[in-house]
Order: C-alpha cells, then sequence, then structure tokens
C-alpha cells in the first residue's frame, strides 16, 4: 500500500528539496501524508484542464512541475483562479506535489536530460550547488543550475536546432543568432531561465538552449555573441513531466500513473 507520504518520500530522494531555487515552493503542498493512493497524474501546471482530468479520473495525488500553490495564501475561496482549483482538488482529496526546481536540476532531472538530447559530453551544472554539506547527503556537485557541455563536432545553430525539434517532437523553434554558425560549447537551461545567460557566457558557452527569455535578453546575448535557442517555456518541461510518470510507474508498479492527457500549451503558433 502506497501513500501521499511514502510517494513524497521517493520524490524527495528523487529531486532533493534542497536544491530547489530559494524563491520556489517545492515537496508536498497539499494533502494527508497518511493517504493511501492508487492514482497518479503527473502534469506541467495545474490549470482548470488538469484538475477536471485528475478529478474524473479518480486521482488521489498530483505531481505538477510547477507549484499550486505558489505563493503565501491568505485565504483559500472560489473567488480566485488558485482558489478555485485549490477547492475543487481539495474537495475531490486529491494531494498536490511539486519538485519544480528541484527536478530542473537534479541528476535525472530536466536540464540533465535536455543535454542528454542534443548529445552534450562532459556535462556540468552551470550554477553549481554552492555549498554540499549544507544541502545534504543526497546532493552533490553533478547537480545544480542549468547544465553546460560539448558537442562531439561543431554542429551548426539550425542543426542543433533540428537536433532540438526532433528530440522534443516540435515544429518549430526561435533563434538568436546566424544559422549557419558552428557551435561547440552549449548550455541548456529549461523553463523561463534568462538569468543563465550570465552563468552560459562564463562558462564560455557559444549558445544557450533554453525555454523563453525576454526581448532585451535576446538582444543581451546577440550583443555577448551567445546564440539562443528558445523552444517555448511548455515544450522545454512538458517532455519531462511525461518521463516523471514513467519514472512513478517503474518505481511503484502497483499504482495507476499517467501524465496528464488534457493539458496543452496555452500559446499557438498562427
Ligand atoms: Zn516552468
Amino acid at each position: 500500500m502506497h501513500t501521499v507520504g511514502s510517494i513524497s518520500e521517493f520524490l524527495e530522494a528523487y529531486a532533493p528539496p534542497s536544491l530547489a531555487e530559494d524563491w520556489d515552493n517545492v515537496g508536498l503542498l497539499v494533502g494527508d501524508p497518511g493517504q493511501t493512493v492508487q492514482r497518479v497524474m503527473t502534469c506541467l501546471t495545474i490549470t482548470p484542464e488538469s484538475a477536471d482530468e485528475a478529478i474524473a479520473d479518480g486521482v488521489n495525488m498530483i505531481v505538477t512541475h510547477h507549484p499550486l500553490p505558489f505563493r503565501p495564501l491568505r485565504r483559500l475561496t472560489t473567488e480566485s483562479h488558485e482558489g478555485r482549483l485549490l477547492w475543487q482538488l481539495m474537495s475531490g482529496g486529491v494531494a498536490i506535489y511539486s519538485p519544480h526546481t528541484a527536478f530542473d536540476s537534479c541528476r535525472r532531472g530536466i536540464n540533465r536530460q535536455l543535454a542528454e538530447g542534443i548529445a552534450l559530453r562532459d556535462v556540468h551544472p552551470l550554477v553549481p550547488v554552492e555549498n554540499e554539506s549544507n544541502n545534504g547527503a543526497d546532493v552533490d556537485v553533478t547537480m545544480g543550475g542549468g547544465r553546460h557541455g560539448t558537442l562531439d563536432a561543431p554542429l551548426e545553430l539550425a542543426a542543433l536546432a533540428g537536433r532540438l525539434k526532433a528530440f522534443l517532437a516540435v515544429d518549430r523553434v526561435q533563434l538568436v543568432g546566424e544559422p549557419t554558425r558552428a557551435l561547440r560549447r552549449v548550455a541548456v537551461a529549461c523553463g523561463s531561465a534568462g538569468t543563465f545567460l550570465q552563468p552560459a557566457i562564463a562558462a564560455g558557452c557559444e549558445a544557450l538552449v533554453t525555454g523563453e527569455v525576454s526581448f532585451h535578453t535576446c538582444l543581451e546575448a546577440q550583443a555577448a555573441g551567445v546564440a539562443l535557442i528558445l523552444l517555448g517555456h511548455y515544450a522545454s518541461e512538458r517532455f519531462a513531466v511525461a518521463g516523471l510518470a514513467d519514472v512513478l510507474a517503474e518505481a511503484f508498479p502497483e499504482l495507476s500513473v499517467w501524465a496528464s492527457r488534457h493539458e496543452q500549451n496555452p500559446l499557438q503558433w498562427y
């Protein structure tokens, strides 16, 4: 028999919460650790669609990449978007766990997977964990924010974009930089990761692969001579949420585990 608590413990070992950014809100956010669990759904974000799906399909625990709640709450009513979702899930007895930036940065986390998806070698964190001893026994220098590494042979920016499109099964990405430019040293940082531009420059990277950055960060990268590949926030992380469902299914074969079948990227190409 598995419980909210035992699944949370597994997730804490997989993506140690001490790796999360200071501003983040990770771990078991809603629920009773003693409650038994038979059905688990992973998703990138809790939305009306993914919450409805969880209720309709009898889910006991949602593992959502993006935390809900994220900010401190002073009241919990159905009069706000967050409150409505939380009330609906709590009324349905659904626990919520979010690994978020701990999952970005952990040993088998999103950024490591992105680095492997483009066959980077000699991969290290862009921002290594500051003090191993303060972070607990489950954290070491192979973990941290973003990753950087080296391609086996120089690859044109356009070809690297093609590699990412194939890995993530997406049709389009956005580029900053000359498509024919050859690259060797590449950084990856999922989600909205403009803050990783400076660490990427400091690590001698010629390109940064991320989900999204601001227009001004694009200009900053261009001025610094660093190419950008912008995958879209959703595409840069959603694949790993599907992978996390597989990890949980393997660790807990008695459970029914799946990645949300209803959540979609709110951004559409038109
Ligand atoms: Zn994100």
